[in-house]
């Protein structure tokens, strides 16, 4: 068995080096961070296996002047990144056409089909299992228009094997009863759940790979030198480590990593927020996610968390208060016995235009395999990602048709 490096220690990551850890290799994890101190930590930690639906959907275009001018809208443009974001968002735009879309679902919907396989071994753990909370997750629509308008793409899940109800008015209180009566419609997604507290899931899962012999260096790395028998991993301070295979999980930040091992990934992040409000997980059973202000209400340890919105400005650490004002105030609206919020966070998704992951080896050697790339999945999808990168190192063929996700789709 041999010596395998993982850069990241997020979902990806963690669940990347379970499974090659379980085919007996010696892994080393290089992040400067702790586990799931990432994008991973501030997510709204829904098991949404109902999620095949990506961003670039057709709905984009009759969407576009709400998108850009309304002050409800949960997807914001920073300008100033424009220059910088146009070739993005141009694939963006082509790839919502609705052929392109519905190859990115199709994609989508056969990860996400496998996606609990991913962890159901990990679940047995009782340790871990503790964080899993069986509600399934409901998506609220508080008038009929914008029901009727979520029709096809309801559809369209249907038809990849998402199982779904719906509900009317009276439907939703007899579910949620604390939720104020302004919600016309509901769909409750079968078999979804969620995370009571994503970090500290991958806080013990990293405690368990510790224990079984994983090491964590604790560098941002900044250059991988793939060579004939090893890959070179160099770090900030520039000590070098030399491993036989190398895993690039680093999310939102991979796209350097790529650009050295010879492929050009058109990576971007939508930026995504959450707020908390302390001590009020009582106020509903499950995720309840209010699909016209693109965010969900998650009752996690600690609080209810609000989190979504997408915001496409770049990497820089400033937050948008629109959109933390938006998050809060329609919590608020939706749950009126929400108090202030204590706390507020700014996180990255890791995007391609297609909204797909990419996933396969790296043009200058089969030893860097790519892993990242999931968007608004990665906790959904962590685990069936893990299992697929230690095929790709143990030479296996994975069971899902790679093609789609290849870095060479562009
Ligand atoms: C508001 C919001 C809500 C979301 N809700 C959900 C949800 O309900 N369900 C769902 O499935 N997904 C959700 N997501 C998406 C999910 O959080 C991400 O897809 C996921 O966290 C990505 O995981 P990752 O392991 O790829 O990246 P990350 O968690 O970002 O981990 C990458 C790691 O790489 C490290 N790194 C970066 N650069 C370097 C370097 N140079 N060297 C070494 N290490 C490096 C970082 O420190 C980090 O720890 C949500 C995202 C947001 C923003």
């Amino acid at each position: 068995m041999s010596e395998v490096a993982v850069l990241g220690a997020g979902f990806v990551g963690l669940s990347s080096a379970y499974w090659l850890m379980r085919d007996g290799h010696h892994v080393t994890l290089f992040d400067a961070l702790g586990p799931g101190e990432g994008t991973s930590f501030g997510n709204a930690g829904t098991f949404a296996n109902y999620g095949c639906i990506p961003v670039n959907n057709p709905a984009v275009f009759r969407n576009l002047p709400r998108f850009l001018f309304s002050p409800t809208s949960p997807l914001r443009i920073r300008w100033r990144y424009l220059p910088q974001l146009a070739p993005w968002l141009a694939r963006f735009l082509c790839a919502s056409m609705p052929r392109r879309y519905e190859h990115s679902a199709q994609a989508l919907a056969s990860l996400l089909s496998r996606a609990f396989d991913g962890y159901r071994e990990m679940l047995e753990s009782d340790d871990l299992s503790r964080f899993v909370r069986p509600r399934e997750c409901l998506y609220l629509y508080s008038n009929a228009a914008s029901f009727d308008a979520a029709q096809p793409s309801l559809a369209l899940r249907r038809s990849l094997g998402v199982r779904f109800e719906n509900f009317d008015r009276a439907g939703i209180a007899a579910l949620e009863p604390n939720l104020a009566p302004i919600f016309a419609h509901g769909t409750l997604f079968n078999d979804s759940w969620f995370l009571s507290d994503p970090r500290g899931f991958l806080q013990t899962l990293h405690a368990a790979l510790l224990a079984s012999g994983l090491r964590h260096q604790r560098v941002a790395v900044r250059t991988l030198v793939p060579g004939a028998n090893s890959v070179r991993i160099v770090d900030e301070a520039g000590c070098s480590y030399d491993a036989a295979q190398a895993v690039v999980c680093a999310g939102a930040f991979s796209g350097r990593f790529a650009r050295q091992c010879g492929d050009r990934v058109p990576l971007d992040t939508e930026r995504g927020y959450h707020v908390r409000f302390p001590g009020t997980s009582s106020l509903i059973s499950r995720p309840c996610g209010w699909a016209e202000r693109g965010f969900y209400m998650v009752p996690m340890d600690g609080g209810i968390r609000a989190a979504g919105t997408v915001e496409l400005g770049g990497y820089g650490p400033q937050r948008n208060a629109a959109l933390l004002d938006l998050i809060t105030r329609s919590a608020r609206h939706a749950l009126p016995q929400l108090p202030q919020p204590d706390s507020d966070w700014l996180g990255f998704r890791p995007s391609l235009p297609d909204g797909l992951p990419v996933v396969g080896a790296s043009s200058a050697s089969p030893r860097v395999v790519y892993a990242f790339g999931h968007q608004h999945l990665g906790v959904t999808l962590g685990g069936v990602t893990g299992s697929v990168v230690a095929d790709l190192v143990a030479g296996r063929v994975p069971p899902v048709d790679l093609e789609p996700y290849s870095p060479r789709r562009f």
